[in-house]
């Protein structure tokens, strides 16, 4: 499943893991089971960290298999194959329920942990969509964080039942607790902040305890981003404030015309 230079890459990764960590495996007759177990035997002797076993529990998805914390309820779930664009998905989620720690802040983090009541996540995701990894990782990582939320990815490519009887019409799309919650590119930040009712009056009051500022920018799209760097090279006191820092350049893959790149030298004339 895995080149030489991707299996030596991921082995220095699972150097990283602290915890042991199980992958527990739902196969069934199929070929794409047949692709899972060879991905999953190779993953294995990474570390020595990891183990392999089968599911024994019969109402879940097959091919799918769980990561989890050995000894503890902290777990993600993968129905399909984790390559294409969900490959680092599936890197993160090894390191993560492996006790390696996220770039999340420390707010994020603590606001995911706080979080009341039991959320069961369903993402369907489709291997050639670019906006899927970043729900897909969000997602893992709070149920890493917080043991109440459980999240299983499930490639619809390989669960065409599902996605019909459910109408799943664009990926990603998330399910909680059965019903249908969200749909498209959403940040981790997004999602907590649907989740947490209160997270609102915390951002407004985070606001408030800041001093005056003399320009305020609404937007962090590339237009009020300029606004707010032209303003405080200016030695104004600036703020932005926005919904979502990068604006539309942050749903692209590739851009062209960038004005946000710092510093570049240009096409070289040869
Ligand atoms: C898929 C895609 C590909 C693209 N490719 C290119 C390309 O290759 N080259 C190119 O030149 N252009 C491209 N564009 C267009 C380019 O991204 C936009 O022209 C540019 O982002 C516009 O910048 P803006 O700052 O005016 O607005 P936006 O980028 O739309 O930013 C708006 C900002 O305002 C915030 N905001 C909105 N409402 C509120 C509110 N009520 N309160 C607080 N904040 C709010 C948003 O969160 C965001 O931060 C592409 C766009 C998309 C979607």
């Amino acid at each position: 499943m895995l080149d030489a230079n991707i299996k030596e890459q991921l082995k220095a990764y699972m150097d990283k893991l602290q915890q042991p960590i199980e992958l527990v495996a739902a196969y069934d007759d199929s070929k794409k089971s047949q692709e899972l177990r060879a991905l999953l035997e190779e993953l294995e002797p990474m570390s020595p960290k990891i183990s392999l076993r089968t599911e024994e529990a019969e109402n879940v998805r097959r091919p799918s298999f769980a990561i989890n914390r050995v000894g503890t309820e902290i777990g993600v779930r993968f129905a399909g194959i984790p390559m294409g664009h969900e490959f680092t998905s599936l890197v993160l989620a090894l390191l993560q329920v492996g006790g390696h720690p996220s770039k999340a802040s420390q707010d994020v983090i603590e606001q995911i942990q706080s979080l009341e009541g039991k959320f069961e996540f369903e993402t369907y995701f489709s291997l050639s969509c670019q906006n899927c990894p970043d729900v897909v990782q969000a997602l893992n990582l709070m149920s890493v964080l917080n043991p109440n939320i459980k999240h299983t990815s499930i490639d619809g490519a390989l669960f065409q039942d599902e996605v019909e009887q459910r109408e799943v019409m664009a990926v990603p799309s998330v399910y909680m607790n059965g019903e249908p919650w969200g749909q498209g590119r959403m940040t981790l930040e997004e999602i907590v902040a649907k989740l947490d009712t209160s997270s609102s009056e915390k951002d407004a009051e985070k606001i408030n305890q800041k001093d005056t500022f003399e320009v305020l920018v609404i937007g962090g799209g590339p237009a009020g981003a300029s606004a707010a760097i032209y303003a405080a090279r200016k030695g104004i006191s600036t703020g932005i404030a926005a919904e979502r820092f990068g604006g539309q350049v942050a749903d692209t893959m590739g851009i062209e015309n960038l004005i946000s790149v710092p510093y570049t030298e240009g096409p070289k004339l040869v």
